[in-house]
Formats: C-alpha cells, sequence, structure tokens
C-alpha cells in the first residue's frame, strides 16, 4: 500500500513514428512521466487491443508489438523490455468483478499504443507493465464503469495510462494539414475538452454530438478515454498538451491527479508530427 495517490493521464499517440521523434507531444509525455511518483507498475489502456473480451497481459515479460506496416525498419527494431506483473493483473481483475477479466499469458504484450508513449515517458523501462484489452461488444458505459472500478489501483502504486486519439479518423487523414485539424475536428475537440475540464464522464453521452461519427468512426481510439474519464470519478483533468495532426487526429493528453504547478509544456512550437511518408490510411496507425 501506498499513501500516495497515483496520477493517471490519456495521451494522444498518433502517428507511431512519434515513438522516434521529439516534439511538443513526446515531450509532453517525458515531461508526465518525470513528474509522477515513482509507479509500482502501470497499467496501459491502448486503442490497440481492441478485441472481443476483456482482458489483462499477465505474462512475466510482455513481448513488444509491432502492430503496423509501412513504416521504416528502425521503427520495427524498437524494443520496450519492461517486465510484466502478474500480480498487478490479478489485482485488475479483482477490482473489476463480476466484470470478468482474462488472464493472458502467452497471447498480446505491449503493443505500440502503450510502447509509442512509454519509451518517452519512462524511457529506461524499468517499470512493470501490464495492459487492459477493450471489449468491442460493450457500449461506451460499461467501459466508464470499469475505468470506475480501476481507481482503487491509484492507491496501490499503479499508474494508469489510457493511450488513444479523441479525435481519429484515418480515412479523413489530410497530409495538406500537417498540424492542424478539419473544423469538425477542432469543434469535437474542443467540446470534449469542456466536458474533461468540467465533469469528464459527460464523455461517455458525446455519441450524440453532430461531429462525432466524423471524429469518432471507430470507437477503438476514444474507448481509453473512459476509462480515465471513469477514474476521475467527477473530477476535471487536465490539459497537458493539445494540438491537430493531419487534420483528423487530435494529438491532445490529459492528466488526473497531478499537482497543478506542475508546469505544462508550450504549444508555441509547431510539432514535427508526421513525417514524409506517412503511411497509407490503411495502416494500423
Ligand atoms: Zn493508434
Amino acid at each position: 500500500m501506498s499513501d500516495t495517490t497515483m496520477p493517471a493521464a490519456f495521451l494522444g499517440h498518433g502517428n507511431p513514428m512519434n515513438a522516434l521523434e521529439s516534439n511538443r507531444y513526446t515531450e509532453a509525455w517525458r515531461l508526465f512521466g518525470a513528474s509522477v511518483p515513482k509507479p509500482r507498475a502501470i497499467l496501459m489502456i491502448s486503442a490497440h487491443w481492441y478485441t472481443n473480451a476483456t482482458a489483462v497481459t499477465a505474462m512475466e515479460r510482455p513481448r513488444t508489438i509491432h502492430d503496423f506496416y509501412g513504416f521504416p525498419q528502425e521503427l520495427f527494431d524498437v524494443q520496450y523490455p519492461a517486465e510484466g506483473a502478474p500480480d498487478v493483473a490479478e489485482m485488475v481483475a479483482d477490482v473489476v468483478k463480476p466484470t470478468w477479466v482474462g488472464q493472458d499469458v502467452d497471447s498480446w504484450g505491449l503493443d505500440h499504443g502503450a510502447w509509442s508513449v512509454l519509451l518517452h515517458a519512462f524511457p529506461d523501462a524499468s517499470i512493470p507493465v501490464v495492459q487492459l484489452s477493450l471489449n468491442a461488444f460493450k457500449n461506451f458505459d460499461h467501459h466508464l464503469e470499469l475505468g470506475r472500478k480501476l481507481a482503487s489501483l491509484r492507491e496501490q502504486g499503479v499508474l494508469i495510462i489510457g493511450s488513444g486519439n479523441i479525435v481519429h479518423n484515418l480515412r479523413a487523414v489530410d497530409f495538406q494539414q500537417r498540424d492542424s485539424g478539419f473544423d469538425w475536428a477542432l469543434r469535437f475537440d474542443e467540446v470534449a475538452r469542456e466536458k474533461l475540464e468540467t465533469d469528464p464522464s459527460e464523455v461517455a453521452a458525446l455519441d450524440g454530438h453532430p461531429d462525432f461519427r466524423r471524429a469518432v468512426p471507430t470507437p477503438d481510439h476514444y474507448l481509453p478515454l473512459l476509462y480515465i474519464a471513469g477514474l476521475a470519478d467527477g473530477a476535471p483533468l487536465d490539459l497537458l498538451v493539445d494540438g491537430h495532426a493531419a487534420g483528423s487526429i487530435s494529438m491532445a493528453a490529459y492528466t488526473l491527479g497531478m499537482s497543478r504547478d506542475v508546469p505544462a509544456p508550450h504549444n508555441e512550437e509547431p510539432a514535427a508530427n508526421l513525417p514524409d511518408g506517412f503511411p497509407t490510411l490503411e495502416s494500423n496507425l
């Protein structure tokens, strides 16, 4: 047990190349990692483990999964050699009961939604990491409620990080808009911000918003946000960094429970977020 309540965060991960780059988003992730108390373990909730059940990685040594194609070899060479934490995986299963959580000992590992941000936030990979899957068959309220149930882990030294993107529409990607967003993307990002900074749980009710279907054409990148909104249990989130990439991707990141006097990175410098040769829309961004 710890006498410190761990902060939590939602990080907009965007292009997998952010794993290798240095820009104001990756700087924000680094600052977040450097500012939190040392966690016992990290629970990652990544957009990229979107599957038919709720499961948690429970192996001693989770593999680094390169779940994309069309990127430079350098990205395929990345390893994030953090240990797993089978004991923390059991804790996850306990706190969300009666929801069943499968203990995954030989299937998943750490996907790029997890390691592309962890490489910056915790570059020495010395903190054990477990990853939670997103059950594709459940509605927004279910995911929000699971987030609420995970809250007690914050009292036990577990740092919970959601990794997705609030606006994520690969079909609408526009390479001319390197660091800007379509009007509908800006509007949806802004309404999400208003909710997150007042009553975060209301982001679970944004599916009626006129821009929702363009901003969130598939739920996978939005769902990690619902877990952090659930964890917050009414407390406001704080913007860590914001911005847009390729017209249709919001790079916004939020923290929960950080001291408000931690300096946030400024937004003046344009992000070198989308390199030339940005892969095809079909790739698993
Ligand atoms: Zn992604």
